[in-house]
């Protein structure tokens, strides 16, 4: 692609409101240094007219790493007997809540493997605690649940919820996750909105299998539900799981996807992952914050229990004592000429789509 064709296939797909899915294969397809940086630019700008230059904070409180799921990529799969599985307590979770507080920060985001034994009894209490002692959005990112579990734990006070669709690849999306099926995904998902949660999905880069054609689907997707919240980050193989040779997703490719949502979604809140800090020995979460990226997430899981949620392996700043990103985050962004907006950062979305067809 020239130049001008460029610059001319960005601005129609920024000014249509149903992207064409050939516009979006074509800059997923750019490798030349130029072009990559004109799309790079041309998303950060929708970045900054569209939710500005503050960077969102959320506390990140990993409360549990039993799983019930054999997804082929995650180290906490059910099979995985190498790690040591913890599950805080309520006094444990409340007192991370304290520290996130603490740090001015107005996300807490309570995130576990897909635990079927969490009882939602449990899980409502801990909110209704939760909300009657900070002034602080909560997120969920518990994996699939019941109707009623939802509705309870909305009524009880959750305010979000992340679940991610990995792919929206049918076939590959079932290869990856036995027994578990695409469409019981795809209904959690209506669900938490049709309750009003906010609500958040996203994918996985660099999967063998994905073609660029499937992420452009994953983008037309996102485009067509309107999430409040998209998360995208690179696969990582993990050496305990059957994908372990497979190779881990490649940083443009998670950059021009960022980009390429980025643009098609305008307002969605979009994190600088931690799988995408965890790619290089560098920090490319700084990369992902000029691409689209607004959001980013420290950690506050207490030790000794942060190395052992391992999703995926050289996960950044384990060794760190719970709660020592956020200075360091405070210097990332400023390096950019950004800043940390230390509000809720609800959704910017005026209207969301409900139905998920
Ligand atoms: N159990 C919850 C969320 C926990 S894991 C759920 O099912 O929603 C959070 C996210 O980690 C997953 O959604 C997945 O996208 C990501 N993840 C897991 N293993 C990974 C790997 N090896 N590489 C990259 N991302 C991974």
């Amino acid at each position: 692609m020239n130049m001008s064709d460029l610059n001319t296939t960005l601005n129609r797909l920024y000014d249509t409101a149903v992207p064409d899915r050939n516009d979006i294969v074509s800059l997923l397809s750019i490798s030349d240094a130029d072009e990559l940086k004109q799309l790079f630019t041309f998303a950060d700008h929708v970045r900054k007219q569209h939710v500005g230059d503050g960077v969102l904070l959320r506390g990140i409180v990993e409360f549990s790493n039993f799983c019930g799921n054999n997804c082929a990529y995650c180290g906490l799969k059910k099979d995985n007997t190498t790690i040591n599985r913890y599950r805080l307590s309520v006094d444990e979770i409340l007192q991370s809540i304290g520290q996130i507080y603490s740090s001015s920060i107005r996300t807490v985001v309570l995130q576990s493997g897909e635990e079927h034994s969490i009882d939602a009894e449990w899980m409502a209490k801990l909110l209704k605690k939760i909300k009657s002692r900070f002034d602080i959005a909560v997120t969920l990112s518990v994996g699939e649940r019941s109707y009623e579990d939802y509705e309870l734990w909305r009524k009880a006070g959750a305010d979000r919820y992340l679940l991610k669709i990995e792919t929206t690849d049918k076939q590959l999306y079932n290869s990856l996750h036995p027994d578990m099926s695409f469409e019981k995904r795809i209904d959690c998902l209506r669900t938490i909105k049709q309750l009003g949660y906010q609500s958040g999905t996203g994918c996985i880069v660099g999967l063998k299998g994905q073609t660029i054609e499937t992420l452009a689907n994953d983008i037309m997707f996102f485009a067509a539900e309107q999430f409040d919240m998209l998360g995208i980050g690179p696969f990582i193989p993990h050496q305990d799981t059957p994908l372990k040779d497979d190779d881990p997703g490649e940083l443009d490719m998670i950059l021009k996807t960022l980009a390429v949502t980025r643009i098609v979604t305008k307002d969605t809140h979009m994190p600088a992952t931690t799988a995408i800090g965890s790619l290089n020995s560098g920090d490319e979460r700084l990369k992902a914050l000029q691409c689209g990226a607004n959001v980013m997430m420290p950690n506050y899981t207490p030790q000794p229990y942060k190395k052992d949620y391992e999703i995926y392996p050289g996960k950044r700043c384990i060794d760190e004592p719970s709660g020592a990103c956020a200075n360091c985050m405070e210097q990332m962004a400023q390096s950019i000429g950004r800043y940390i907006d230390y509000s809720r950062g609800d959704s910017l979305k005026t209207s969301s789509a409900t139905t998920i067809q």
